[in-house]
């Protein structure tokens, strides 16, 4: 087994390194405590292409393989992982439309998307339903060259910058199963009808905006039906889930190792007993805990980034995310108790990376519904684990 990457690889991550430790990491904390949107990172992460992370070089992408595209996420979650959910649900929803759209979808949106002049994110979630998606309630209602959608969509990241945003809908509600009629639209929002009602209040992952959005007879052309065929939609979303939970092990790998290094730092320099802590057995256990399991969780994201590479990996990216986003939270709460009274303090860096390492276990299918994927997955023999 090779676990080397290769000089592409080494030097764009060399280039992200850089890029966070200078615009991201100075600014974080201030930053995510006043609640000030980013904007000139997002102006430095346009300029470095990275919304075309996943969208093909012929529609001005950077069509990254899936190894680079977790590196993206990994470092710059390891500065602020609010800052790659301004990336995350954009690059997804740009592979799903590079993917699964028509020829016209893509020469529309594509190019300006790869360039960050357009932006967008992905409309699934609902008030009443969010693991159970066949359950949603948002219809489209063919009406001539229109389609008539209404509902409202929660919790959807890049909500005021998302244009356009693809949204899980019902063409047809009365289908059994539920998801063959389900699709995707690509709605603009300029059309009447489509607001971004509020702004959700969180815990954490500051940076990006959470929002509720509501569809009131938004008349949504025909053309824009992804993919142009009906009933596709949930295979759509599932796909791009896929990538997202690569994403998603990622991220948890970076804040994983900014509160390894955090806690590595502290415990060098703080002393006690007049000793640094470092020196005491009980600390350099969680020291060596940290190392250990980030290690194996980065391991694995990029085991489960290789397996994307080759084809569909439920099984693999549902434990990647799994694995990994248990460790960034161990990480967390492992350095706040190395920080003692400090790991608490909002002065530190430590408590961010709590805040932000829950959402993870929640984000791109919870934990729990992914050990029931990846159960299902080595069931059928789909994956196998030997
Ligand atoms: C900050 C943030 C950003 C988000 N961004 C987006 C976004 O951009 N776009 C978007 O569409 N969504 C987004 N989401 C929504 C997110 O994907 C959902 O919250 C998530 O899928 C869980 O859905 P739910 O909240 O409705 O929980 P529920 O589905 O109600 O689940 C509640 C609990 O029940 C468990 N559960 C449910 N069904 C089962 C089952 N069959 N077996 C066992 N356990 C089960 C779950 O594991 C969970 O513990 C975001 C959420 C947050 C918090």
């Amino acid at each position: 087994m090779d676990f080397q990457f290769n000089e592409d690889q080494r030097e764009f991550r060399a280039l992200l390194r850089e890029f966070v430790d200078r615009e991201i990491i100075p600014v974080a904390r201030d930053w995510e405590h006043s609640g000030r949107y980013p904007t000139e990172i997002v102006d430095g992460m346009r300029e470095m292409g990275l919304f075309g992370i996943t969208i093909p070089e012929e529609y001005g992408g950077l069509d990254l393989d899936p190894v680079s595209f977790a590196l993206v996420f990994e470092e710059i979650a390891r500065g602020w992982m609010g800052i790659a959910g301004i990336l995350g649900s954009h690059s997804l929803a740009c592979r799903m439309i590079a993917m699964r759209g028509t020829e016209e979808q893509k020469r529309k949106y594509l190019p300006d998307l790869a360039a960050g002049v357009r932006r967008t994110g992905i409309g699934l979630t609902e008030p009443d339903a969010g693991t159970d998606l066949q359950g949603i309630r948002t219809t489209a209602r063919l009406d001539g060259d229109h389609y008539v959608v209404n509902g409202t969509k929660t919790w959807i990241t890049n909500a005021r910058y998302a244009d356009p945003l693809p949204v899980l809908v019902k063409t047809d509600p009365t289908t059994t199963p539920a998801h063959k009629g389900m699709s995707i639209l690509l709605v603009e929002s300029s059309l009447d009808g489509y607001e971004v009602t509020k702004d959700l209040p969180k815990l954490g992952y500051k940076g990006t905006e959470s929002c509720e959005i509501v569809l009131d007879n938004v008349r949504v052309p025909k053309e824009n039906l992804l993919g142009g065929v009906e009933g596709k939609g949930l295979q759509h979303a599932l796909s791009a889930l896929e990538w997202g939970r690569v994403n998603i092990a990622a991220r948890s790998v970076g804040i994983a190792q900014r509160a390894h290094d955090e806690a590595f730092a502290y415990a060098k320099q703080r002393k006690a007993f007049k000793q640094p802590i470092s020196d005491f057995q009980a600390i350099q256990l969680k020291l060596g805990n940290l190392s250990t399991q980030i290690q194996a969780a980065r391991l694995m994201a990029y085991w489960a980034a290789d397996a994307v590479r080759a084809g569909r990996a439920d099984g693999a990216t549902g434990m990647a995310k799994i694995f990994c986003s248990e460790v960034a939270l161990e990480a967390s709460i492992d350095a706040m108790k190395i920080h003692g009274g400090y790991g608490y303090s909002t002065e530190y860096e430590v408590e961010r990376l709590y805040r932000d390492a829950i959402l993870m276990s929640i984000g791109e299918g919870t934990n729990d519904i992914l050990r029931t994927v990846v159960a299902k997955s080595v069931l059928s023999g789909e994956t196998v684990v030997r």
